[in-house]
């Protein structure tokens, strides 16, 4: 149970004054749901107020803080015009004008003859000095802050809007006994939490607003520590749980190696020795296996299954789609034909899930592959002993942990194409155990990259003309504007009429909103060469595979995240065949782009071009994509706060180590730690 002391915070915004429904809902656009959100909204600049004796020392566009004496009042006589206050500061003229105000408040505020301090923005318009809606009136100038911070906003909702909430979230907030170590404190000279939060949201300046402040570097950590200790809890539970001890008799494993018309890689023997043993020990496994499109994942995975089948239990492979699902079941259907193992695909549109669910239950299955329509409710296992998420990037933590539920004592082997530094590991997975595949299978040809400016389009067509007619086929994938898929959808389609006219009918379009029916046609027509071109949006970005496919084509290329050019372009990396990739962008291209863009160019690489894309655009944007999975901070930045996560890391473990019960006084405090940041599913578990 959440902490009495914190029922304030985790109250609807709703419960503050000034927020009904509808501002409730703008504020949903902003992440804010609840009053303790809008203490982690980060104020982005800064406002400071002039008090200025009088106009000689304004200019133009300055926001001043003036006294003045109010002389007299023009009321609009058109709609359109706005209602006007004549002032002065003794030398000069100055009008107050307000749009669309009611004249009656006005007429009180600014009775005439009052002297008022008046704060806004100043401007001079026809030699006329003015103000369009103080944003202060009043006669008390203590009234009028020096400075204020300045918050990402959205449509309805003002700054000042911003302030009066988080002012009342502020106070709202308990005082929180420190959960943080005295010494760390010290060294570090950090404020405390509540301090944390009075100086992040009343900076007196541009120096405040800095990652590397005090008070930034505080919440920073706090949110790190939290994620860190959760994670850290997690894998605890999990290694005291006793799990199914699996090592099978290679029966069906040395047959299936017989099968291959290819030797393992050393990298993909040495990741199944370690997936071997984890899976021979009594406790859970939790591993990540990284490596490059194209380098042999899916083998590996095969090989884990049968060892869990040699044992005599059941195996199953999550893909985050169905085409994904479908080509897995493809893959492995010939093998599991020839070893007598039944397998099954279970997709959401899978027609006899009844007899599917039944079959996994008694226990006929061996391998089942799907989409999550695998964690649905009804589906239960007889004797699951393996878990395999593929591409998992594209399924959320709680996917992945309701998962684990369905089976507690299987192991999990997560595989990602999609390099992950490892400052990202550690936050959405603390030290989870992690193998790599580095090595690509023998005789990999690189793919050629290419960068090219965008008015290059013609010849790109007419190069890419005389490849198709030689029997090539390509992706055309088209950008990604901004966030919003309709835009996305508009450029796709603009592309795919304008290539009709140079390919006719040897062209096709494919793109997120379409049913997942269609999109299956039309990865199967392109997979059976029934047309050259493919042009997507970014649904193709994960592992389809389409073998005679080597072209790979993007347009503005500078609005993909490095790690997305780099999975595109592993689409086409078809080893005897050369691979070609080209990256077209748009100007103005600015030189951070070009310089991101060039790297593509540098090297194939996975690993250091995820390192490299986290230097120049921080970990948030690493996948460029929001549904990536990958734990959002609010407050840290990983590009900024590298080493703190690394103190939180080993401060997590440390306070496991020396507290197993999570018994101590410390621990007390941290619970509302787990609890402020909502990590109540490990805060949960000790009773502190
Ligand atoms: P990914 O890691 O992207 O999932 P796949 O498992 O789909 O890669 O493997 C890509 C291709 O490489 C497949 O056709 C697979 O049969 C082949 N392959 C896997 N391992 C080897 C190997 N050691 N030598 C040659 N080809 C291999
Ligand atoms: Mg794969």
């Amino acid at each position: 149970m959440r902490p009495q002391i914190l029922y304030n915070l985790f109250a609807p915004i709703e419960n503050l004054d000034g927020i009904g429904t509808k501002t409730a809902k703008l504020l949903s656009k902003l992440d804010i749901f609840k009053v303790v959100d809008l203490l982690w909204q980060m104020p982005h600049s800064i406002i400071c107020r002039k008090f200025v004796p009088n106009l000689m020392y304004a200019r133009p566009g300055d926001i001043i803080t003036l006294k003045i004496k109010i002389i007299k009042h023009e009321p609009n006589k058109q709609k359109s015009k706005p209602y006007k206050v004549i002032c002065s500061d003794g030398t000069f003229d100055i009008v107050l004008n307000f749009f669309n105000a009611y004249p009656n408040t006005i007429a009180k505020n600014l009775p005439i003859d009052a002297e008022k301090f008046v704060s806004g923005k100043i401007e001079k318009f026809n030699n006329q000095w003015q103000i369009n809606h103080p944003d202060y009136i009043t006669s008390d100038i203590t009234q009028i802050p020096q400075t204020e911070p300045v918050y990402g906003l959205t449509a309805g909702i003002s700054n000042k809007m911003m302030q009066k909430f988080i002012k009342q979230a502020l106070a709202l907030t308990p005082k929180l006994d420190e959960w943080l170590d005295e010494h760390f404190l010290k060294n570090n000279i950090l404020p405390s939490f509540n301090q944390a939060l009075i100086q992040i949201h009343n900076p007196q300046s541009i120096e405040d607003l800095s990652q590397k402040n005090a008070a930034r570097t505080r919440l920073a950590y706090d949110e790190l520590l939290a994620n860190q200790l959760a994670l850290a809890m997690l894998r605890q539970r999990q290694k005291q749980k006793d799990a199914l001890k699996i090592c099978g008799n290679n029966m069906l494993r040395q047959k299936v190696l017989n099968m291959l018309d290819f030797e393992l890689t050393n990298d993909q023997q040495q990741v199944l020795n370690e997936i071997y043993f984890d899976q021979a020990q009594n406790y859970k496994m939790m591993r990540l296996l990284q490596g490059d499109v194209g380098s042999g994942k899916t083998i590996v995975a095969f090989l884990a299954m049968l060892n869990a089948v040699e044992c005599g239990f059941q195996a199953c492979i999550m893909a985050p789609t169905e085409i994904l699902a479908s080509q897995h079941f493809e893959t492995l259907l010939p093998m599991c034909e020839e070893l007598n193992l039944n397998l099954e695909l279970l997709t959401g549109k899978t027609k006899n899930k009844k007899l599917i669910y039944e079959n996994l239950a008694k226990g006929k299955i061996n391998i089942i592959v799907g989409t999550h329509a695998l964690f649905q409710e009804n589906v239960a296992f007889e004797n699951l002993g393996l878990i395999v998420i593929d591409e998992q990037h594209r399924f959320g933590v709680h996917q992945r942990l309701s998962l684990s539920n369905k089976a507690k004592k299987a192991d999990v082997l997560v595989m990602t194409a999609t390099p992950i530094p490892r400052t990202l590991m550690l936050t959405a997975y603390g030290d989870m155990q992690s193998s790599q595949i580095m090595q690509m299978p023998k005789g990999r040809l690189p793919v050629i990259t290419k960068v090219m400016n965008c008015d290059k389009l013609n010849d790109v067509i007419a190069a890419l003309k005389e490849k198709v007619s030689d029997g090539a086929q390509a992706y055309w994938v088209c950008p990604l504007v901004e966030e919003s898929e309709k835009t996305d959808l508009a450029a796709a389609q603009q592309r795919f009429e304008m290539l009709q006219k140079t390919f006719g009918t040897n062209v096709g379009l494919i793109h997120g909103k379409m049913k997942e029916a269609e999109k299956n046609q039309i990865m199967q027509d392109f997979q059976a060469k029934k047309f050259a071109v493919l042009v997507a949006t970014t649904v193709i970005e994960v592992g389809v595979n389409v073998k005679n496919a080597t072209i790979m084509i993007v347009e503005h290329a500078q609005r993909f995240g490095l790690a997305q050019l780099h999975q595109l372009r592993g689409r086409v990396k078809r080893g005897i065949k050369q691979g070609t990739c080209l990256l077209l962008y748009n100007t103005p291209c600015s030189a951070e782009a070009k310089e991101r863009l060039a790297i593509m160019k540098e090297t194939e690489n996975g690993f250091e071009i995820a390192e490299k894309d986290l230097q120049l655009r921080g970990g948030g944007e690493l996948l460029g994509t929001k549904q990536s999975g990958w734990q959002n901070f609010k407050i840290a930045d990983l590009s900024m706060h590298k080493n703190l996560l690394i103190t939180a890391t080993n401060d997590a473990k440390f306070i496991l180590q020396t507290d197993t019960s999570f018994t101590s006084e410390r621990a007390k405090n941290l619970k509302n730690l787990l609890y402020l940041f909502e990590k109540d599913e490990s805060a949960k578990t000790f009773k502190a």
